[in-house]
């Protein structure tokens, strides 16, 4: 008999994991790896929610909460969502997950069946078209180019609509571009979605890491009409730097935010007590800590951006927000390494960056783009100039 499911056997392995493996034990041998390809803040969380966490375990906030959040979680959320988004909520349209993760895949399940098609933007969060198949739909991706600014043509999205699109994911500030999609674009994108009638995923996890000093932007505050057909979700790994936290949430109409909860209820239960106290001190306690770290990010960003436009042959849109430059390589493809291993595509050059400049970048086909590289800039100054420069050696010895 088969011992494993095929589910999990269809289950696309992530192309990450090569590199990462290689990375790691390449450094486990005393290599001098630089590490540019972090989906992290390189921050640890800020003193005042850790005590918070603390503070929760010494007074023996160790049980079971409600399956969807401590009430002053989710009262908070609402408060922070009035506040970021000008929408009003109620708690009971609010449930706190183990991450943004699992309320996107909380979400899939609970929206999304065999039969379905499921809009995903391309460059994408790796973990999109997963959670779609998973949940027995399946994933339609639209391309875009970075001389749009990654932002796809509304007619072809308006092309892959079908009768059986059931919805559209959408992520902006972008993991991995680090672009933002322009109202003009996100007002075009409502007007399909409105007639069309599709559900809409709206993943704003990296909302507060926007460079241009504005407030939040999503599909709901350009066309709050859609309120009852959009799911927001959140979190606060990326805001906060709590990414080993594990609490996200979704926010949305009661009876989608219900059948999440039940499907939380039959699986992982509520997210983490402690955590859940920790996040209320995030999004309640003093938010210096956030300005601080997205202006560091921000001024990496253009550290990295000037340092790779030196490199001839790359090109990248300038990051707009989030800590991740997505890099068009494709100009070496079709050159040979002095060992001999041929460039041909995203994993190939990450490869040969891994072992020739040791420096660890993520591969574009991870994301739905093969011409690209994903570089992140949450890491030190002094790191991202010497990753940056040992790429630009490595790439001069391509022939
Ligand atoms: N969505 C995007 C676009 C992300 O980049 C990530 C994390 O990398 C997540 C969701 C998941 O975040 P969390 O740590 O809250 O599960």
């Amino acid at each position: 008999k088969e011992k494993l499911a095929t589910r999990v056997k269809q289950l696309k392995p992530s192309a990450t994991l090569a590199v990462n493996a290689k990375a790691k034990a390449l450094k486990a041998k005393g290599i001098d790896i630089i590490n540019l390809s972090a989906g992290e803040p390189d921050f640890d969380t800020p003193e005042h929610i850790k005590k918070a966490a603390i503070k929760a375990i010494e007074e023996g906030f160790t049980r079971y909460t409600p399956v969807a959040g401590i009430p002053e979680l989710r009262e908070a959320i609402v408060n922070q969502i009035a506040k970021d988004y000008g929408l009003t909520y109620v708690p009971d349209e609010v449930v706190v997950t183990c991450g943004a993760k699992q309320a996107l895949f909380n979400l899939a399940q609970a929206l999304f069946e065999p039969g379905d098609e499921v809009l995903i933007l391309a460059p994408y969060w790796v973990s999109y078209p997963p959670i779609v198949e998973l949940a027995g739909a399946t994933p339609v991706i639209v391309s875009s180019s970075k001389e749009n600014n990654f932002e796809p043509q509304t007619e072809d999205i308006a092309k892959a609509i079908t009768e059986k699109t059931k919805g559209i994911i959408l992520n902006s500030p972008s993991n991995p571009t680090g672009q933002i999609y322009s109202r003009g674009f996100l007002e075009e994108l409502a007007q399909i979605c409105q007639e069309k009638g599709l559900v809409i995923i709206s993943d704003d996890i990296y909302d507060k890491l926007r460079f241009d000093g504005q407030g939040p932007e999503n599909i709901l505050t350009v066309a709050p009409d859609l309120r009852e057909q959009t799911v927001m979700v959140n979190g606060v790994s990326k805001t906060y730097a709590m990414t080993g936290w594990r609490i996200g949430w979704a926010v949305g109409p009661q009876d989608i935010i219900k059948a999440v909860s039940k499907i939380q209820g039959q699986s992982t239960s509520n997210a983490t007590s402690v955590a859940q106290k920790a996040a209320l001190e995030a999004l309640t306690g003093p938010q210096d800590c956030v300005s601080e770290m997205c202006n560091s990010f921000k001024r990496r960003a253009k550290l990295l951006y000037d340092e790779i436009n030196k490199i001839p042959g790359l090109s990248l849109p300038e990051p707009k927000g989030t800590f991740y430059a997505f890099v068009d390589f494709s100009n070496y493809y079709g050159k040979k390494a002095p060992s001999g291993l041929e460039i041909k595509d995203s994993l190939s050059i990450c490869e040969y960056l891994l072992e020739e400049a040791k420096v660890a970048t993520v591969p574009g086909v991870a994301f739905g783009d093969d011409r690209f590289l994903r570089i992140s800039f949450a890491s030190a100054d002094e790191d991202i100039k010497q990753g940056i420069s040992r790429i630009a050696d490595a790439l001069g010895k391509l022939a």
